[in-house]
Order: C-alpha cells, then sequence, then structure tokens
C-alpha cells in the first residue's frame, strides 16, 4: 500500500537535494519518478548545484490550477512515485488529490515543503498534509547559533517582517531560518554579516 509523505523543513535546508537523492535512488532502480514544481518558484537559477542536478530531470509546473488527479490518470504509464517541491503552493484540494492518488493510484506521493509561513502560521497545505500524510518527517535545519532551527524570518533592509502577504516569490536573501530563541530576540544580526 502506498502512503501520502510530508517532508517539511524550517528554510533551505537542502529538501531540494533530499528531493533528488529520493529521484536519484528511484531511477538507480530503473522505477520511474514523476516531478513536480511550482511556477511560483523563481529561485531555481539561483540555486547551482541543485538547478544542475535538477535540470538534468523531467519536471511539471504546477499552479493552483493544476489537476494531479487527472494529470496523473492521463499518462501512459504510470510514475512509481510522484515527488513535489515548494508544496507550500498546493491548495486544499490539491493536497485531496494527492491522497486520492495514493489511494486510488497506489503511487506514493512524497511533498517537500515549509510547514509554517515567517509568521508561524500553518499554511493551509501542510495542516492538510498534516491531517492526511502517512508519514512525516521533519528535515533538519540550523540557526546561526548552532541550535536546530524551527522559524522562518523574512528579512527586509536588515529587519525581521512581521506583516507581509504570505505566500511570495522566495528569494534566497529574504528569509532565514532561526531557533526560537534568535527568532523572539528578533536577532537576526549574525546569521545576514
Ligand atoms: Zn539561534
Amino acid at each position: 500500500m502506498s502512503k501520502l509523505y510530508f517532508h517539511y523543513w524550517a528554510m533551505w535546508a537542502g529538501k531540494s537535494l533530499e528531493l533528488i537523492k529520493v529521484a536519484y535512488n528511484y531511477s538507480e532502480r530503473w522505477k520511474s519518478v514523476l516531478i513536480f514544481n511550482s511556477a511560483l518558484d523563481t529561485r531555481f537559477k539561483q540555486w547551482e548545484v541543485s538547478s544542475r542536478s535538477w535540470s538534468s530531470m523531467p519536471s511539471i509546473t504546477f499552479n493552483e490550477l493544476t489537476d494531479f488527479f487527472k494529470t496523473i490518470e492521463d499518462l501512459d504509464l504510470m510514475p512509481d512515485c510522484i515527488l513535489i517541491d515548494e508544496s507550500q503552493f498546493l491548495t486544499k484540494n490539491q493536497v485531496n488529490d494527492c491522497w486520492r492518488i495514493v489511494t486510488k493510484l497506489n503511487i506514493p506521493v512524497m511533498c517537500y515543503g515549509l510547514r509554517t509561513d515567517f509568521l508561524w502560521n500553518l499554511f493551509e497545505w501542510s495542516k492538510r498534509l498534516m491531517e492526511l500524510a502517512q508519514k512525516i518527517e521533519e528535515i533538519k535545519t540550523i540557526c546561526w547559533c548552532g541550535c536546530k532551527a524551527t522559524m522562518n524570518a523574512r528579512i527586509s533592509n536588515w529587519n525581521m517582517v512581521i506583516i507581509w502577504e504570505q505566500i511570495e516569490i522566495w528569494e534566497n536573501d529574504k528569509y532565514i531560518s532561526l531557533c526560537l530563541k534568535h527568532y523572539s530576540e528578533n536577532n537576526i544580526w549574525n546569521s545576514i554579516t
């Protein structure tokens, strides 16, 4: 029986590399993997290592209108596994779609994305995935102090931002990972100098 997986991280914890590693493991065993990536993710070209690896893999761009179930159902050959990068851009219905793919088509779906935004609110998709996923795994990253980072901080003009749209175009220089202590203290200085 296939499963729905939720791999989440605070921020920039090397999840693209994790995803690529999984895809590589499947291909090594002659299994096919279908990768989705968000149309909102414009960081790609800036990520040298990840982008080079990623560019060698076939992927499908998704947006809020993408019908995941129908896309898979219409394929001539079913993939052995589906990987979804930047899953924080999924809608609740699309997460339900993933669940249908797992249960009706018996294909494992692994979602990689943020659990919370920089104000510590659950994304709609991650709340739904928390409810549906059979396997939930945190990809760890660390704060500048060396402690485990669990918070996303949005940075603008050298300060932490507290009011912003939840979904922005993600760029490396606008977000950092912090531990709870330094997030609470608004202490971002050492991580951006
Ligand atoms: Zn810290």
